[in-house]
């Protein structure tokens, strides 16, 4: 399993950082966790096998998380039609409002969703299973003011693990407790809405292999975690746009 970061950055844009959006390859088939970079952008100047595409899972609505949904969903729909692929969100009303939107544009509500693109709510822990990835969702309490759902997934493919945070609640830092008991090989973490201090100090009794914050804010963020990486249980990368790693 590999991981390629087309965006890293936290709640906006920065000169060398699209927002958050991760693609996810195994032998057969590919996956994308949000869509905050211009995500079909990326695929067709990354030279990816469009075919490939199984999944696509969006963490929350914020909208450096699902900004560039609307290219994903509307060339496939009309143009690339060797696309086909499922889409997991979090919400109903997210949902309907793009939905509405991508309607609007083709003027033909026959022509959205379709055979091809296909739109799902997540309304259990186990999102997702084919022949070679499982995917399954963990609640966290990031939207919570505003009383709305946020997850983040644990991916399972030839034999690895792959964890992504989503964004979390800043009092809190509520990734699940099973990535204290469980080796995961890599975990995702968002350090944008709590100190980087704290984040460190929670991470002291995580068992992943290997640790990849993204989604930092500020950027002095990275100074204090790489200051702290000796005293911590496990390997640090720092992803940075357009990164790949292979899940070892
Ligand atoms: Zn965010
Ligand atoms: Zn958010």
């Amino acid at each position: 399993m590999k991981i390629t970061f087309f965006g890293t950055s936290h709640g906006a844009p920065g000169p060398d950082r699209y927002c958050q959006s991760m693609f996810i390859e195994t032998e057969n088939s590919s996956y994308i966790v949000d869509a905050g970079a211009p995500v079909m952008e990326c695929l067709l100047r990354g030279g990816y096998d469009l075919k490939k595409l199984k999944g696509v899972f969006i963490t929350h609505m914020h909208s450096d998380h699902v900004d560039y949904l609307f290219g994903l969903l509307t060339l496939p729909s009309w143009y690339r039609k060797e696309m086909d692929f499922d889409v997991y969100l979090p919400e109903q009303a997210g949902i309907d409002a793009i939905t509405s939107y991508i309607q609007m544009g083709f003027g033909n509500a026959d022509y959205f969703p379709n055979d091809r693109v296909r739109l799902h709510l997540i309304e259990s822990r186990e999102v997702y299973q084919d022949d070679e990835m499982k995917v399954t969702a963990f609640p966290t309490d990031h939207m919570k003011i505003s009383k709305r759902p946020c997850y983040g997934y644990l991916m399972e493919a030839e034999g690895k693990k792959l964890y992504i945070s989503g964004d979390l609640d800043g009092q809190k830092i509520d990734y699940p407790e099973f990535l204290n008991e469980e080796a995961v090989d890599a975990f995702v973490v968002e350090c944008a809405h709590f100190p980087a201090e704290r984040l460190i100090e929670k991470l002291r009794s995580c068992r992943a292999k290997c640790v990849m914050p993204i989604h930092v804010w500020r950027l002095e963020k990275y100074d204090i975690l790489k200051q702290a990486e000796k005293e911590l249980p496990f390997q640090m990368e720092y992803p940075s746009d357009g990164d790949c790693f292979e899940i070892l």
